[in-house]
């Protein structure tokens, strides 16, 4: 789709909050979801034993408002930005948030190849772990349709 506005991108990892499970992050993702695509948000969301991982891609200042709302939020804390900046091409502009429970090695791997701003996105050259993760995203999304 075509970008009306300088497109950005943020990565940033914390921790989940005690009451945070799978069960009570399938109404957050839900409810994510449905901002996400009127505020033209995409990115995926990662959860393993107690940490999350999130990339999130969008028009300013729609994607600096819902971080600050996220850094807000008590479901979790220790809120670490990974990387902020513009980038040329959505990485995960099918997904309005995908979103994945995995184990903690796989998303330290993913959070040390997550694309940077500047980089030209995941056309170019996904890593192994990211195109993995895409590609259960995208079937996942033909099985719900
Ligand atoms: P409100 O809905 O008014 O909530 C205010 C506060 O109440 C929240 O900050 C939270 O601390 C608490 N709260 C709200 N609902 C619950 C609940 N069901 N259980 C327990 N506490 C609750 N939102 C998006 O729109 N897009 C995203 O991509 C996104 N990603 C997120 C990723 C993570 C890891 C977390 C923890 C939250 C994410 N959120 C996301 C939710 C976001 O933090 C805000 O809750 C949401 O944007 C609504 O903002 P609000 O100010 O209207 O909060």
């Amino acid at each position: 789709m075509p970008e009306s506005s300088p497109l950005f991108s943020l990565v940033y990892r914390s921790e989940a909050s005690r009451a945070v499970h799978e069960v009570t992050l399938g109404a957050l993702v839900r409810k994510a979801r449905l901002y996400n695509q009127q505020a033209r948000i995409t990115g995926m969301l990662l959860y393993a034993k107690g940490q999350f991982l999130q990339l999130l891609e969008g028009p300013e200042p729609a994607l600096s408002d819902l971080y600050a709302r996220i850094n807000d939020d008590a479901r979790h804390y220790d809120v670490t930005t990974l990387s902020y900046g513009p980038v040329e091409l959505r990485s995960f502009g099918r997904w309005p948030m995908a979103y994945a429970s995995v184990d903690a090695a796989f998303l330290e791997k993913v959070a040390r190849c997550l694309p940077k701003p500047a980089a030209v996105g995941l056309t170019a050259e996904p890593c192994p772990e990211v195109a993995l993760l895409l590609r259960d995203f995208a079937k996942e999304q033909e099985q719900a349709q």
